[in-house]
């Protein structure tokens, strides 16, 4: 059965330029069985209430500023999967939760930035679940468990975000050796707190995670972490690292 995964996307340039992340995302592509479908939730898609791509042949979405000219011609052709999505939807329904059905969304960074390095030929559909991200981690953990039946049925359950995400405190001529201290304790906290399951714990990080305020302004890179563990089982690190001094690029499997 597949695992869920949490991705620590980075930078849009991670399409270009992969590091250490596009060898660790192909080994664990060529790992897994092969996915009839990805579902992955995105740190890029905020919205108020839930959403879900219905979409058959979704565009592929440049949502960055600034980036050098070929970022923009990198195009994701996967195809969308609308009886998946309806599927998705009912099973989000079955755990009281209710989502609307989106068929214009585009993929957005943080789907096709990520998939273009574990499925570079694009030809396993796609299906993106939006973040309420003003309701926090708890719910993030409830639709993924409600959809964790999926796995069983050959569906990759994605949550796309980032270990520790403060764009303002990244030094980008910085070695991968260099890693502030600040960053380094919150994400050996997450790992702590994942490894030992602790659930209450882990959506209480705000106020118990050491320096979260600092790795995370604002919750949204880190909620998609909640997706994906609440869809699988045990805990492994599949990556770990870090990119411009603070920026995590830890990648996990849910077992
Ligand atoms: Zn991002």
């Amino acid at each position: 059965m597949l695992p869920s995964l949490f991705i620590s996307h980075g930078s849009p340039m991670l399409a270009l330029e992969p590091g250490a992340s596009g060898p660790a995302l192909a080994h664990l592509a060529a790992r897994l069985p092969r996915p009839s479908a990805i579902v992955i939730v995105s740190a890029h898609w905020e919205s108020q209430v839930l959403r879900v791509s219905t979409g058959a042949r979704p565009q592929t979405w440049h949502d960055f500023r600034g980036f050098p000219p070929a970022l923009y011609s990198v195009e994701y052709p996967a195809p969308g999967d609308p009886a998946l999505a309806r599927t998705i939807i009912a099973l989000l329904a079955e755990a009281g939760l209710e989502a609307q059905a989106d068929s214009e969304r585009p993929f957005d960074h943080g789907t096709w930035v990520p998939l273009s390095l574990l499925y570079p030929q694009a030809t396993v559909p796609v299906v993106q679940i939006s973040l309420p991200s003003r309701q926090g981690p708890a719910l993030q953990t409830r639709i993924g468990r409600a959809l964790a039946v999926l796995r069983a049925q050959g569906v990759l359950l994605i949550g796309s975000g980032s270990i520790t995400h403060n764009l303002g405190e990244l030094d980008w001529q910085a070695s991968p050796q260099s890693v502030q201290q600040w960053a380094q304790a919150f994400r050996d906290w997450i790992v702590d707190a994942l490894a030992s399951d602790d659930e209450s714990r882990l959506h209480d990080y705000r106020q118990q995670a050491p320096f979260a305020q600092r790795n995370h302004p604002s919750d949204e890179h880190l909620l998609p972490l909640f997706f994906a563990r609440g869809a699988g089982g045990a805990f492994k690190i599949e990556h770990g690292g870090f990119t411009y001094g603070a920026l995590g690029m830890d990648i996990y499997s849910f077992t």
